[in-house]
């Protein structure tokens, strides 16, 4: 397809969850809005994701981080309502808190002496997580098994089911005029003339803005626009139980029982840019402490697995650009993509429809800090 800027605002690179929850945000703010994301096999992190809206351990070493995740949780109840409204669709998001489970008494003094260093950050530090040992975990999930000694609460954690969010934001953004142009991958960006020239494999898009979103392949198309987003993408493996009747009432970070019922057991944390494969080993071992966390997973069959590759900035933080050089392009690119999608659509979108980044997201999220960190 071909379009001018006369009839496209803001062109989004990337139709993943950060792309689609930015282009909602935009398109609700009337932009007209287009979204050019690559074909259906290509790898996105969005359909790979253990669904978390998570905030406890957020901004370990780089407050600006905890403030602006908590910020999301707490946005995620209006943003949830709004696109139940919007598209009558219901992304089961739940935030009963969520729990950091340890399994011998040295974990749960790693983890304590962690939570103690997270909150001594800054005396404003944004959220709390309490230290529980096992009868007060028990008495809230009480089909741990015995090898639990204690644990990790905080009450902003939640979850949801994060491919009907995706379907949702899509939708919303649809609803608002948003168009999603698959089979559309970006090759080249030039700006001249005040506006944005985007060949793409399936025709020209001008645009006067554009928003790279196009998670770890931002890497490369940055430049294009004065910007950079150095990238260190990560591997993560989950695996599916059969449905079982509702028991966990609150999500673990590495267990979370679904909407649906079934059973969602994750995520590992290895070096690799393809989910090609998956490591066995690794899936044993995830298995093996979940069945320890709670016994009653061993009964159950496991339906499916999957490997998924994160997006995930040099320094595990989010990148939040706009380019000097070529006034109108953006660059959103994070890791917890379903956590932080309330900040894009509702906070970081209606900046992107000014103009200009707060200053306050600028200076805690360009990506000129690598250069201060490298020049220190
Ligand atoms: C195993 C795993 C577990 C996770 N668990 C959680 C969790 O519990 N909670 C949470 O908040 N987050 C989680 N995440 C992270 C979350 O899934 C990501 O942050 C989010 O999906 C990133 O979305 P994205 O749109 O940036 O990237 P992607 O989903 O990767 O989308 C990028 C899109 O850009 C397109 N693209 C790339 N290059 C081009 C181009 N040149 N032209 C056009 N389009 C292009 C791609 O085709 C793709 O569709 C997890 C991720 C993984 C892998």
């Amino acid at each position: 397809m071909t379009l001018s800027s006369k009839e496209c605002d803001v062109a989004i690179v990337g139709g993943g969850l950060v792309g689609a929850a930015v282009g909602y945000g935009l398109a609700r703010l009337r932009q007209r809005v287009v979204l050019l994301d690559e074909g259906d096999a290509d790898i996105r992190a969005s359909r790979a994701n253990f669904a978390l809206v998570w905030v406890q351990g957020k901004g370990f070493g780089y407050t600006p981080y905890a403030h602006w995740t908590a910020r999301s949780s707490n946005s995620w109840i209006e943003f949830a309502a709004l696109l139940r409204d919007e598209t009558g669709l219901d992304v089961a998001f739940q935030r009963p808190g969520g729990f950091h489970l340890a399994l011998s008494e040295e974990e749960l003094a790693r983890r304590a002496a962690y939570i103690d260093q997270l909150h001594s950050q800054s005396p404003e530090f944004p959220y709390r997580v309490e230290i529980l040992d096992r009868s007060q975990v028990a008495a809230m999930l009480p089909d741990i098994g015995p090898d639990v000694v204690g644990g990790s609460y905080c009450a902003l954690d939640g979850h949801c089911n994060s491919l009907k969010l995706y379907r949702a934001l899509l939708k919303a953004a649809a609803k608002h005029g948003g168009k999603y142009l698959a089979s559309h991958r970006v090759e080249k960006i030039a700006y001249e003339n005040h506006e944005f020239r985007i060949s793409t494999s399936a025709g020209e898009i001008h645009a006067e803005k554009v928003v790279l979103a196009a998670g770890n392949a931002t890497m490369h198309l940055a430049p294009m626009v004065g910007l950079e987003a150095p990238m260190q993408p990560e591997r993560g493996q989950i695996m599916v139980t059969e449905r079982v009747t509702p028991f966990l009432n609150y999500p673990v970070v590495t267990i979370r029982q679904t909407d649906e019922g079934t059973v969602m057991i994750g995520d590992s944390k290895e070096e690799g840019t393809t989910p090609d494969g998956l490591n066995l080993s690794i899936s044993a071992v995830m298995a093996s402490r979940a069945i320890r966390m709670f016994p009653l997973l061993g009964r159950l069959n496991v339906v499916r697995m999957w490997a998924g590759v994160r997006v995930m900035t040099a320094d595990g933080f989010p990148i939040y650009d706009q380019s000097e050089t070529c006034p109108g392009a953006f660059v959103a690119c994070c890791h917890s993509g379903v956590t932080l999608a309330a900040n894009h659509a509702l906070t970081l979108a209606p900046m992107i429809a000014a103009g200009r980044l707060d200053a306050e997201v600028v200076g805690a999220f360009s990506a000129r800090r690598f250069h201060v960190s490298k020049a220190a």
